[in-house]
């Protein structure tokens, strides 16, 4: 029986599904029941075989988000093998770790581009394709979730360009909200607390940090990437049609300490 949270028949767009949390969420999303294109420079050959595990078909589109090069060309391939495309998940993104007073411009460039700019014009790529498929029958033409993080409300330490970039994210997602809610096109984003992936394995390393890290978390652990999964799947599924520019928090109580 179909439920709120069902994404049967639709067709989730997930970058950097390769791995962490874009692998966690590609799988959450094909559980629940929809197909993946996922976009990325590396081969996502684990999510592959997970997604197809789950009955759900999968695309693998190269791309590298360093630049808008790729970006008109991903949404055109995902609609080339699937007829269309319902749900962009703008997960991709780096962090470059120097205080702030060397910081070099190149770290800058680097996070603003992937994080922030190549994020906002994929999402139009997205947003003109969907209005143009028009909406389902329950009025939506398009969900898109941005992958945020703490550093959207906090300032962090040593991270200015990430900080920009995340901050910058959260207010994309609420002026894309404002201006499509009319038009069918959710956009919401998630902020990860402290994740167990590659994008945190210096932080992990770091003793200190780490215990300092941990002492903070209510929930007393690091999330692991299968905690960001159902998230994802309410903000992409019909439970979520009146929510919109809103930056959910899933963080084992961090920002509520
Ligand atoms: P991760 O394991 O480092 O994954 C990052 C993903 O982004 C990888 O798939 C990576 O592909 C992809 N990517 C980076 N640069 C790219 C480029 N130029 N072109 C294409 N793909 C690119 O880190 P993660 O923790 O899962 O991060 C996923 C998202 O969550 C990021 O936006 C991150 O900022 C956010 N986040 C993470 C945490 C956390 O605690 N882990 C907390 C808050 C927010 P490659 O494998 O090819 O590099």
């Amino acid at each position: 029986m179909a439920t709120p949270f069902s994404l049967e028949g639709k067709v989730a767009l997930v970058t950097g599904a390769n791995t962490g949390l874009g692998q966690a969420i590609a799988v959450a999303l094909a559980e629940a029941g929809a197909d993946i294109a996922a976009a990325g420079r590396s081969a996502p050959t684990e999510t592959q075989a997970a997604v197809e595990a789950t009955g759900r078909r999968f695309l693998s589109i190269k791309a590298d988000f360093g630049s808008t090069e790729p970006v008109q060309r991903v949404v055109d391939e995902a609609v080339g093998t699937f007829g269309k495309v319902d749900i962009l998940v703008n997960n991709a993104g780096i962090i470059r770790r120097a205080d702030s007073i060397d910081f070099s411009e190149a770290d800058w460039d680097a996070v603003m581009d992937t994080n922030l700019k190549v994020v906002f014009f994929l999402t139009q790529a997205f947003a003109r394709q969907v209005l143009k498929q028009g909406p389902d029958a329950r009025g939506v033409a398009g969900k898109v979730i941005n992958i945020a993080s703490l550093l959207s409300f906090q300032g962090g330490i040593r991270v200015p360009s990430y900080t920009a970039s995340k901050s910058g994210l959260a207010g994309l997602t609420k002026i894309l909200a404002n201006e499509w809610a009319t038009k069918g096109i959710n956009v919401n984003a998630i902020a990860p607390g402290y994740f167990d992936t590659n994008n945190t394995e210096a932080l992990r390393a770091d003793q200190d940090r780490n215990a300092a890290i941990l002492a903070r978390i209510p929930a007393g652990r690091w999330g692991q990437p299968s905690d960001i999964g159902g998230a994802a799947v309410f903000l992409a599924s019909g439970a979520a049609d009146y929510v919109q520019g809103v930056t959910l928090p899933v963080d084992g109580g961090w920002l509520a300490r």
